[in-house]
């Protein structure tokens, strides 16, 4: 009797535990949606938001505050990354963004109507709404109307047809066809004068930009000659020059002769994920090269955007071989 009783003393004590972890469980299943939901309201709504790596944002502080408009004028919805998210860094960091879609063959964004939807969903927010034109079609395929409701619109040198007729994207080393690095890097440096010449662009992104082949090369290939006529385009048209943060181009000798010509500077980090990017390279910049707050581009009033100054491209440039076949693919 007493042995038997002990064994059933022994069975509820042992389910006592069982049950106790069971009903814990079961109560915290219940209840994890609202402690989510009450986290979320908290933090406003920067659940998921990376946290800025760097411990560069308190200099941004300081640059702000010394009259400096820093701004990341090259961030992309991408990995995830909502508005609402980008908006609380932006925030949280002191860097006012400028999102872009990225519009162009290959994209998912070819039309004006996907165009102009996107815009509605983020023109409510306090960013600039920036259009990253991809390839030499993309002037086919928005109308200069749709463009104009944009803040201001970037291109870079990154998807060209070479002179023996290769479309070729840069950051994609299956496409990209080197048998005379010299040649090649007189093709980059004409593709790069016709787009600025041409295309109704406020901003040159990820200048001097080479595929991954040559980029030990880097310093030898942009010779003087050739990072002169890119500047004196830009100069000519009133382009201004990305410091990309996240690839840290154009590194010092183009900067310095971007500076000389009297060019403006936009920073940008050209978020490939969630994370956005710290500005590090572009600080560096303001100091290195003495910039002052008004060396730094800010997007333009309307009427004086690159879009209200130049004619809309009509004629297919010698850069735009119209191939429709570009396949999709990750942008760099
Ligand atoms: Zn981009």
């Amino acid at each position: 009797m007493s042995r038997n009783r002990s064994k059933f003393e022994d069975q509820t004590l042992r389910r006592v535990p069982t049950e106790f972890v069971r009903w814990l469980v079961t109560a915290l299943i219940i209840t994890a949606p609202i402690f989510s939901l009450a986290q979320t309201q908290t933090m406003g709504h920067q659940t998921n938001v990376p946290e800025p790596r760097s411990e560069g944002w308190s200099r941004v502080r300081e640059f702000v505050r010394a009259g400096y408009p820093i701004m990341n004028l090259h961030v992309h919805l991408k990995g995830g990354l909502t508005v609402e998210q980008a908006v609380a860094e932006s925030e949280r960091t002191g860097v006012r963004y400028g999102i872009a879609i990225n519009v162009g063959l290959g994209f998912p964004t070819t039309n004006d109507h996907a165009v102009l939807e996107w815009l509605q969903m983020v023109r409510p927010y306090p960013v600039y709404c920036a259009i990253q034109a991809e390839g030499r079609e993309w002037v086919r395929l928005i109308r200069p109307e749709t463009a104009a409701r944009f803040d201001y619109i970037f291109t870079d040198a990154m998807t060209w047809t070479d002179r023996r007729g290769r479309c070729m994207r840069l950051w994609i080393p299956a496409e990209v066809h080197v048998e005379d690095p010299e040649e090649f890097m007189d093709t980059l440096v004409e593709r790069t004068v016709e787009i600025i010449e041409k295309e109704p662009i406020d901003i040159l992104a990820n200048p001097s930009y080479l595929p991954a082949a040559l980029m030990d090369h880097y310093d030898q290939l942009w010779t003087p000659s050739r990072i002169q006529r890119v500047v004196d385009a830009m100069a000519r048209h009133g382009v201004a020059m990305e410091i990309n943060a996240r690839t840290r181009l154009p590194r010092w000798p183009m900067l310095r002769a971007a500076k000389a010509a009297g060019l403006k500077f936009s920073f940008g980090t050209n978020n490939p994920g969630a994370e956005i990017g710290d500005l590090n390279y572009a600080l560096e910049a303001i100091q290195e090269l003495g910039l002052r707050p008004e060396d730094l581009f800010t997007p333009r009033p309307w009427g004086q955007r690159a879009c209200d100054r130049k004619p809309w491209p009509t004629q297919a440039s010698p850069s735009n071989n119209g191939n429709a076949e570009l396949s999709p693919a990750p942008r760099l």
